[in-house]
Order: structure tokens, then C-alpha cells, then sequence
């Protein structure tokens, strides 16, 4: 079975989120399976937002492979039309051929296969492709997980979360996601007095109280916090670097940051797996030109560690911010964590050695941003993110996550599928 058709099909049923739509998908999927011979459902919260899932296998253990089939709008500019699904020299080209309908397709097959072959599964393999995922998961994993848990509870699961492999110094560093940073974001509130823009030191200016605010939380330098698994990461990245990580205080933690030869936007990934971060996004005060302001607000995006929680980052504002601006926070979730020190971690890092060859290495990596496995950890399941590729993908390809020209390729393609066949075929002994 070519799983390359299966994800053409998928891209080519535009479940672009905001609506979503994703029932046409699970109606394909589920249509496939049958064909296959075998069962499976779509559960539908809202009409149009279905949620596929089938299982494979019998018995008490159960391993659950869970992506999402919703994509994120596509944009201007392509090169090509993003719902072809087009494949041509060895490339599968559109939206959500990289997140995650790959993943998606790769999962299904490999079910299919493992199906066909009649690999004998001492336990259950279920395949659950959620709606919702890139607008929060509402309609998916997390109306799954509070109203038909059973559907879906697992002893492990598998899902995206995980950055595509990059070259460090002749080998190539697999990742697996290990956890999310949580959100705690909030909003200042500053107020002053309202006067004549003529007379400045008559009032109290709101929006410059803010500004200084908004100044102090730009220069903030949070506490490092290294947790075991981003020690083992930096140790080992140092190592293929020829450099060192002489401890995890933060003066050393920086040292190392500022010494690796890798890209940017990885090192600075490194970076925000050590800390909170802080970062005040956007700010509304005043109305007109001479009128003194007496009220200005920000908001302030903060991504908080495992450990951390909103009296953790009240506590750490208010050493840079005066106790005259209100601190209130209005969207939090918690970061969520699986261990690294875990049998079903190792086995995947033996199946990703295993199907990518000696110059490859294995790592566990925290994520800035969430996805549907925060749902999965937060119910007890320890979940898992890959973002397996072939050696050789096009390094470019990886911006085109949730932008333009987004693409994969076959060889990725098939080593996630043989990747998946393999950790069920193993776990499920
Ligand atoms: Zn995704």
C-alpha cells in the first residue's frame, strides 16, 4: 500500500480550519478501512468536525497513533495549487503534506499493513485522526478525552509535536517530543490620571507607566531551568559540537547557547527549552493626541516550563513590574510533561536507530508551542512526538509549516510508515 496516495487524497479534501470540515476526511479514511475489511467510526461533536477512529488488533494493551486532520489557511504566493495533492519526482506538494496529513497517511497505513500481513498484535493498535487541533482541539482530542475516553485511552500514544531531524556535525539528530511548554498569558493593566495634553505634569500618564513596564519585562532574564531530558540534550549536542556543557548553571547553559556553529532558529529553540519566556505583544492606550491617557493595557505572551505555574510568573513580573499595574491572567494551560526515562521512549529511539542507520542519533526535545498531546498527558497517557525524515529531506521544506509551498517526500513518507509498523510490532508483543 503507498501511503504517498493516501496523503494526496488527504490534501486534496480541504479541511482548512476555521470550518474544518474534517468529517470529509474521516469519511474517506473510514471508507478506506473498510475496504480494507476492517471497522471503524467517526465521532461527530458539530456537524462537519468529525474525528476518525479504528483500531487493529485484540487484547488489554493498547497503543495509541493519533495526528489531526485539520489544516491551517493556506495564504498567498504559492507555487503551486496547495489542494492538489500532486506527486511528481519523488515530492508529495500541499497544504498539510508536512502537518500532519503525513502523519495521518503514515499511521493509517501502517495499521493497513500491519493488518494485511497479518502481523499477529498481542493488543490493540488505535488510529484516532482528531478535528480541531490547529484552532485548540475544542471539537477533537479534547472532547474525546472528557466525554469518550475509552475511545482513545491508551497506554502510550504517539503523535506529531516533534522538529524534522537536522545535521549536526555528520550525523543526524532525530528528535522526540517529549513535552510542551504551557501558556500563561496575561494582560497588564495600568492606570493614571487623565488630563490635558498641554499640561503634562498635571496628570498621570497611563501609557507611560506601560511603556516603562513594557521595557522592564523586554529586559527580564528569566531563571534557567534545565530538566533532565534538555540536559541530556545540550550534553549531547555540545558533544557532537566538540564543546562542553561544564553544568546547568545558567552562565554555562548561555556560554554554550552562544558557542554551538548551528542555525539560529534551532539554537534559539535550545534556548527557550531552558526558560520562561516573556515576550509583550501588543499594546492599546490613549485615544487622542492631546488627551493624557489615564488607562493602557498589554498583552503578554509567556511560555512557562514544566514546574511553572501563573503564581510562578506573578511572582517573577512583579520583580520588574510596580505594584501599580494590575497583573491578570487570561489564558492558562499547564505545560505538560512525559518522561524520556520511560521503556516506551527507549524502544522509540531503538526503532528510529534502527530504520536510520548508524549515522543517525536520537534525542528528546521540548516544544515551544502545543498540540493535541497536552490533552493525551493531561489524562494520564504519556505521549510521545516524532517528526521523522528521511536523511536528505529538503532542509527548506521545514518552513513550510504552516506557510508556503508546503511539501514532503516519499522517502520521509515511507520511513514514518515503516517507523510506526515497526514500535507496534515491537510494543505489541
Ligand atoms: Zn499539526
Amino acid at each position: 500500500m503507498k501511503p504517498e496516495l493516501v496523503l494526496s487524497d488527504l490534501i486534496r479534501i480541504n479541511t482548512v480550519n476555521p470550518p474544518g470540515n474534517e468529517t470529509a476526511a474521516a469519511a474517506y479514511l473510514k471508507k478506506l478501512f473498510k475496504d480494507n475489511g476492517l471497522e471503524s467510526e467517526i465521532i461527530e461533536p458539530e456537524s462537519g468536525r468529525g474525528t476518525f477512529v479504528a483500531r487493529i488488533g485484540k487484547g488489554a494493551k493498547k497503543l495509541l497513533y493519533l495526528s489531526h486532520l485539520d489544516v491551517v489557511p493556506v495564504g498567498d504566493d504559492w507555487d503551486f495549487e496547495p489542494f492538489s495533492g500532486e506527486i511528481k519526482d519523488g515530492i508529495i506538494y500541499g497544504r498539510g503534506a508536512l502537518d500532519c496529513k503525513d502523519l495521518t497517511a503514515a499511521q493509517v497505513v501502517a495499521a493497513l499493513e500491519l493488518h494485511a500481513e497479518g502481523v499477529p498484535l498481542n493488543g490493540q493498535l488505535i488510529i484516532a485522526a482528531t478535528a480541531d487541533e490547529e484552532k485548540g482541539g475544542r471539537l477533537g482530542a479534547e472532547y474525546l478525552i472528557e466525554n469518550e475516553p475509552d475511545k482513545i485511552k491508551a497506554g502510550y500514544a504517539v503523535n506529531e509535536g516533534a522538529d524534522q531531524p537536522i545535521p549536526i556535525n555528520g550525523k543526524l539528530a532525530y528528535f522526540i517530543q517529549v513535552g510542551e511548554k504551557g501558556t500563561a498569558w496575561c494582560t497588564l493593566k495600568a492606570r493614571g490620571v487623565a488630563g490635558h495634553g498641554s499640561m503634562p505634569t498635571l496628570a498621570d500618564n497611563a501609557v507611560v507607566k506601560m511603556a516603562r513596564a513594557v521595557c522592564r519585562l523586554h529586559n527580564y532574564r528569566a531563571e534557567v531551568i534545565v530538566v533532565p531530558e534538555v540536559e541530556k540534550l545540550l550534553k549531547r549536542i555540545a558533544g557532537l559540537c566538540n564543546l562542553e556543557l561544564k553544568s546547568c548553571r545558567p552562565e554555562d547553559v548561555d556560554h554554550l547557547l552562544e558557542e554551538l556553529p548551528l542555525d539560529k532558529a534551532f539554537v534559539e529553540a535550545l534556548r527557550s527549552m531552558t526558560r520562561m519566556t516573556v515576550s509583550p505583544n501588543q499594546i492599546r492606550g490613549g485615544s487622542k493626541t492631546n488627551i493624557i491617557p489615564d488607562y493602557c493595557e498589554a498583552d503578554v505572551d509567556i511560555r512557562i516550563l514544566p514546574g511553572q505555574d501563573c503564581e510562578y510568573v506573578e511572582k517573577e513580573l512583579r520583580l520588574v513590574i510596580s505594584k501599580d499595574i494590575e497583573i491578570e491572567f487570561n489564558e492558562y494551560k499547564a505545560p505538560t510533561f512525559s518522561s524520556a526515562n520511560d521503556e516506551f521512549y527507549r524502544l522509540m529511539e531503538e526503532v528510529t536507530l534502527d530504520l536510520t542507520g548508524k549515522d543517525a542519533i536520537c534525542l528528546p526535545v521540548i516544544s515551544a508551542g502545543s498540540t493535541d498531546s497536552k490533552f493525551l498527558r493531561g489524562a494520564g497517557i504519556p505521549s510521545y512526538g516524532i517528526g521523522l525524515m528521511a536523511a536528505g529531506f529538503d532542509q527548506a521544506a521545514r518552513s513550510t509549516i504552516h506557510g508556503r509551498n508546503e511539501r514532503t517526500d516519499l522517502a520521509s513518507l515511507r520511513l514514518k510508515t515503516d517507523f510506526l509498523k515497526e514500535l507496534a510490532r515491537r510494543y505489541l508483543v
